[in-house]
């Protein structure tokens, strides 16, 4: 298989580089370095199916550990709050230009955080954009403070009453999408579109029909936990249909969009009015955020910190430029489309061996398998897996008859195995360690006869075998080869 970026550097160098940190960090607490030495073990003993995490490269690691994290840098390239901020200008402009050149997108701005500000950045721009922007026009100003105190009651009342229609959660879509124990459920009144009760598929008229019905000033796509592709130029002529704005959340497969298997009608970027992502999952860069964004909304979108954001980070800016040319090579396409193809094998190994997929399979890096089959709640699945030695992590499926807390299904994804090195057969030997541990799993019985949701018991040596065969596939597919703290 190609090899991937993040297992192609110089190991050598690398650990030099990390062995003198772990000495300067260590001189001043050394348990603070005996814990980032031992996540390194930690994470190569670990069989991690986490479909949002990844592992970033040296290079991009590296890039977070220095002196932009001293510094202040409020505003936007060359028109900041603070002085000294050339290399900050620098790194940022450089992030934003291989993020628009990477997504051929008209404009990026690369300061949120983490993949739930990028989002607030996005729907503070829209408000903006479509709401303020035009009070202040009919009132005769440029800007807020300069409202009557009666046109700014008017103002917030009308910001306070706007729509936004996202994917339910139980279908796949995020908290972030206009749900209540996100800020996004209280700025905006909600409501959602699910998918096919019989095919687990996103249905696009019932998705129009409620649009139609709902009027939201933003129509939400993109998802946490649905295992297909989704069509966002029927998702846009939706939105032009019912003068909603589109915003996609890409946070889940930015790094399929990259590497060009999304590409088309399933390629948000020339459909969306405004793209949202992370830097951290699929597209393997470090922990953060931004927003791709049409021309129209690139000045509100600029306008994130401090509206929305705290100061930016610039030594991860210069992370995500880093991370972002690393993803322009040729390797990382080759990355991106094994990472789908071993979704692909998961899957057919999984339903192979009779587990039962939500939406039948997957066409892209995630899949999410229906326990009830086996007896199971997701919580009961996620344990069992987790004591053999295999990281998931338990998540509601449509309808979910056990409820959001202990669910129904369990979420696998390709990302992480797949920058170690896994191919389609080690996906397929992986389908069958986690059939064996479900299938050897039992609910244990309450005290007043019931089933437990949280208990079960492993057949005898089930874990220890499973933790034995994980071991050696993960020994053969090594993480960060050659990088050596000792
Ligand atoms: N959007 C989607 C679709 C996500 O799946 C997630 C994270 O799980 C986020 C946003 C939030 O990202 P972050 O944890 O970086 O804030």
């Amino acid at each position: 298989m190609t090899v991937a970026p993040s297992t192609s550097f110089d190991a050598a160098t690398a650990s030099t580089a990390y062995r003198s940190a772990l000495e300067v960090i260590g001189a001043v607490e050394p348990r603070v370095a005996a814990a980032i030495s031992q996540e390194l073990t930690d994470q190569r003993e670990s069989l991690k199916l986490i479909a949002s995490e990844n592992y970033a490269s040296p290079a991009v690691l590296l890039t977070m550990g220095n002196w932009f994290s001293d510094k202040y840098a409020e505003g936007t390239v060359g028109h900041r709050f603070y002085a000294g901020c050339q290399n900050v200008d620098t790194v940022e402009a450089l992030a934003a230009e291989h993020a628009r050149e990477l997504f051929g997108a008209p404009y990026a701005y690369v300061q949120p955080h983490s993949g739930i500000d990028a989002n607030l950045v996005a729907f503070w721009a829209v408000l903006a954009q479509r709401v303020e922007a035009p009070a202040l026009a009919a009132a005769g100003v440029r800007h807020v403070n300069d409202l009557t105190d009666a046109d700014w009651a008017t103002l917030r009342r009308a910001l306070g009453d706007q729509r936004m229609l996202g994917m339910s959660l139980d279908a796949g879509g995020h908290l972030t999408h206009g749900f209540r124990p996100n800020i996004s459920g209280k700025m905006f009144e909600q409501s959602s579109y699910g998918t096919d009760p019989a095919t687990g598929l996103l249905d696009y008229d019932a998705v129009r029909a409620r649009a139609r019905e709902f009027k939201p000033l933003i129509l939400m796509a993109g998802y946490s936990a649905y295992p297909r592709r989704v069509n966002f130029a029927t998702m846009r002529e939706i939105a032009d249909e019912v003068g909603a704005t589109l915003v996609v959340d890409m946070a889940h497969f930015a790094g399929l969009v990259a590497g060009k298997v999304l590409t088309g009608d399933f390629d948000p970027v020339p459909h969306a009015h405004v793209v949202t992502s992370t830097s951290h999952k699929s597209l393997r860069g470090p922990r953060g955020g931004f927003v791709l964004a049409q021309p129209e909304f690139a000045d509100a979108v600029d306008r994130g910190c401090p509206m929305v954001l705290g100061g930016p980070l610039p030594h991860v800016m210069a992370a995500k430029a880093v991370a972002f040319a690393e993803a322009r090579r040729p390797e990382f396409a080759g990355y991106a489309q094994q990472v789908a193809d071993n979704a692909q094998s998961l899957a057919e190994g999984l339903t192979g061996r009779g587990a039962r997929l939500v939406t039948g399979g997957t066409d892209n890096h995630l899949v999410l398998v229906d326990v009830t089959g086996f007896g199971l709640t997701g919580r009961q699945a996620e344990s069992a897996l987790l004591d053999a030695g295999i990281v998931t992590n338990r998540n509601a499926i449509p309808a979910d008859p056990n409820g959001a807390w202990y669910t129904s299904g369990i979420r696998l994804g390709t990302p992480a195995l797949t920058s170690r090195g896994f191919g389609a057969a080690e996906f397929d030997r992986t389908a069958e360690l986690i059939v064996d541990v479900l299938s050897g799993a039992t609910p244990t019985a309450t005290r007043d006869g019931g089933v437990s949701q949280a208990k079960y018991v492993l057949a005898d040596g089930l874990a220890e075998r499973t933790r034995a065969a994980t071991a050696e596939l993960l020994a053969a597919h090594p993480l960060y080869p050659g990088l050596d703290l000792a």
